[in-house]
């Protein structure tokens, strides 16, 4: 795998037997889901997962994968639907997705592109050609979102060259990296990954991470390096059954990610991803604990929570909803619950 750090060797199903994280009955089970979906977990996450079933459920497999439900898809978020040239998702106008690996650190049990991570490499050379060159000659383009899998697997020789192409398409005004990085594998955020990150003026990057456990202090460490080099750090959760569906749990996490100087951004309704059923919540739980929130919670800690609208339609805010129509009148909740009128001045 050119061009990627070396990734630590992968655990077996008989190291979370001998850690306590699966039962030695359940061994032969769990090694045909990872025949399924792959398994990877760093020493962060391998430790941080037995102190922690909220990390631990993330990251283990478990039985219940080999479970499919009607409402499972193999393409949950319709990536495939809008790819102009292979490795490349315009869906919007204003932005476009470049999967430059496969491959992460970790593989989240529930994650919605489950069915293609794995450890192919990153995008052959001709392939990442093609898309900057969609890219240079599409000027509606304004940001180049980074993803994957996980692009902060590639080596900083290899993010810098592309950072340095992105930085000379006068349209591309910002670049933002989607990343578990800095929070499963923390040494990674070096000296030389951060001065690739600045080659383009306004990097943003988007941290994954789903409880306030993961945040290890070796995670915190990597992630202030990013914030004292001046990096704009926005987080992205997923609502998980079992993980993180509670008030309490949430507040932990989001008032964590602010004293880290992380701004919650994005509160992700549980895809439908094959197999990850069992973490699936419903909106009307996902809008509680919301409300729950807002109430108890400084608006800057709040993410938006959203649903990505199975078949490629978008990402929309599912509530929860303060605002009813009465007529000409309006009735606003307040974050107490209760309502009260409110009617739009005259217009004339
Ligand atoms: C999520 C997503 C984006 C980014 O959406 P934002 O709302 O700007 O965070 C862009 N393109 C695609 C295809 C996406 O799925
Ligand atoms: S790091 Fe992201 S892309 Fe990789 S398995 Fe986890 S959720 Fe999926």
């Amino acid at each position: 795998m050119d061009g990627m750090f070396p990734l630590r060797p992968a655990l077996t199903v008989a190291d979370l037997v001998a850690d306590g994280l699966a039962a030695t009955a359940d061994a032969a089970v769990l090694s045909r889901v990872t025949q399924d979906f792959r398994m990877r977990l760093t020493p962060e996450m391998r430790e941080a997962s037995a102190n922690s079933a909220g990390v631990a459920r993330q990251f283990v497999p478990s039985a219940a994968e080999l479970i499919e439900r009607p409402e499972d898809l193999l393409d949950p978020i319709g990536d495939e639907a809008h790819a102009p040239v292979p490795g490349l998702t315009h869906r919007y106008p204003d932005r476009v997705i470049l999967h430059v690996t496969k491959t992460c650190e970790v593989y989240c049990r529930f994650c919605f592109r489950r069915e293609t991570v794995g450890e192919t490499g990153h995008l052959p050379a001709d392939q990442l050609e093609a898309a900057l060159g969609y890219i240079a000659q599409t000027p509606a383009i304004h940001e180049v979102i980074l993803t994957g899998g996980d692009p902060l697997v590639l080596s900083p020789r290899r993010i810098s060259a592309l950072m340095a192409r992105l930085a000379e398409m006068a349209h591309v005004g910002v670049v933002r990296l989607h990343t578990r990085v800095p929070v499963v594998a923390p040494d990674r955020i070096s000296p030389a990954l951060i001065a690739a990150l600045r080659l383009h003026p306004s990097t943003w990057v988007v941290i994954h991470t789903n409880h306030a456990d993961e945040l290890t202090p070796q995670a915190q460490a990597a992630v202030a390096r990013l914030a004292d080099a001046g990096l704009p750090l926005l987080s992205q959760t997923v609502l998980l059954r079992g993980v993180n569906d509670s008030a309490d749990t949430l507040e932990s996490l989001f008032r964590a990610l602010i004293r880290l100087r992380v701004k919650p951004y994005y509160l992700h309704h549980c895809d439908l991803a094959r197999g990850a059923g069992h973490f699936r919540t419903t909106i009307p739980e996902g809008q509680a604990i919301m409300a729950a929130l807002r109430g108890r919670m400084s608006g800057t800690a709040l993410p938006t929570y959203v649903l990505d609208i199975p078949g490629g339609f978008g990402k929309v805010p599912i509530g929860p909803d303060y605002l009813t129509q009465d007529g000409p009148h309006w009735q606003v909740t307040d974050p107490n619950g209760r309502r009260h009128d409110y009617a739009d001045p005259e217009r004339t």
